[in-house]
């Protein structure tokens, strides 16, 4: 496999973890992604005016986290169908006064059927409704039992809106992903996956990648699915400019020929000539199937 390439144990680093937010519609979802983007602390930034690029990062305690910014599961159960598993930990989000609903159930079988570990929110404990130990119960019996009843799952209670337990819920992700022992080796050449990809009509193709492994940087020759690039620019939500992204960054990137879709893997060449004739060959496989599909 392409993808494959054994990274020296003494090149590797810890790198930062990427979080996805799940949960019931209307539970908060959007408020809680807010909220912790608005508890960084911008250094320098007029304002901290952000732009949605689909990710971003926050530090807390000296490290960096990273979060896929589109609520909802459809990104991940799409980018899952293609197959990239981006995400390290899963924040399953639940209203205190509405408790476990349809789409709680559904977001943490996806996250136990990709084997990502969950951490519950329990928002809207601002509410007089709320009840933390109806949501408690409810999820123990789907296996999520909390730690505080001899379990294993990390509960945290929050209020997005009033940010309340925003800095509890930080500290727990950290814990967990020491847990986890994530590692990259940023010697090594970029790869990762697409968040978003749309096309802008001034600077062409953009699409917001997370880098898994290695470090992009400008110049770099990079096929995505059958899209072939050389890194133009890089800029994160806040519109900082970089000239590389170490593992674990989200990144709207520029220089692509074309749109890529959610969920493909990027890969940097060396080689320019190697990587065109990948997505060439990708491109007519595409077209093999596609042919064949309108056959069949
Ligand atoms: P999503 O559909 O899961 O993304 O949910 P939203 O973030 O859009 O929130 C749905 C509604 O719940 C909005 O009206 C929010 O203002 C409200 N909401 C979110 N978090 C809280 C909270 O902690 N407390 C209260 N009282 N309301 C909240």
């Amino acid at each position: 496999d392409e993808m494959e390439i054994i990274d020296d144990p003494k090149d590797l680093v810890k790198r930062s973890p990427i979080i996805t937010i799940m949960g019931h519609v209307d539970h908060g979802k959007t408020t809680l992604l807010d909220s912790i983007r608005k508890s960084r602390v911008v250094t320098g930034e007029a304002g901290g005016i952000t732009q949605h690029i689909g990710a971003y990062q926050v530090e807390h305690g000296g490290e960096k986290i990273t979060f896929i910014d589109t609520p909802g599961h459809a990104a991940f159960t799409e980018m899952r169908a293609r197959g990239a598993k981006v995400t390290d930990i899963v924040v399953l989000v639940v209203a205190a006064d509405d408790g476990v609903k349809p789409q709680t159930i559904e977001a943490l079988q996806h996250a136990k059927a990709s084997g990502v570990p969950i951490i519950v929110a329990i928002n809207k404990i601002d509410k007089p409704t709320a009840n933390p130990d109806n949501v408690m119960s409810a999820l123990s019996a789907h296996d999520l039992t909390p730690e505080a009843w001899g379990g294993t799952t990390p509960y945290v209670e929050v209020s997005a809106l009033k940010r309340l337990g925003i800095d509890n819920l930080l500290d727990i992700i950290l814990v967990l992903a020491e847990v986890e022992d994530l590692k990259a080796n940023p010697k090594r050449d970029a790869m990762g996956t697409v968040i978003e990809a749309y096309l802008d009509k001034g600077r062409g193709p953009v699409a917001t990648v997370i880098v898994e492994n290695g470090t992009l940087r400008i110049g770099d020759i990079i096929v995505i699915g059958n899209t072939f690039g050389r890194i133009r620019t890089m800029n994160d939500d806040l519109k900082k400019r970089y000239d590389e992204a170490l593992p674990g960054t989200p990144v709207e990137i520029t220089g692509l020929d074309q749109v890529p879709q959610a969920g493909d893997i990027f890969m940097v060449f060396k080689d320019e000539r190697v990587a065109r004739q990948t997505a060439e060959a990708r491109s007519s496989k595409l077209k093999e199937t596609y042919i064949k599909q309108q056959k069949a």
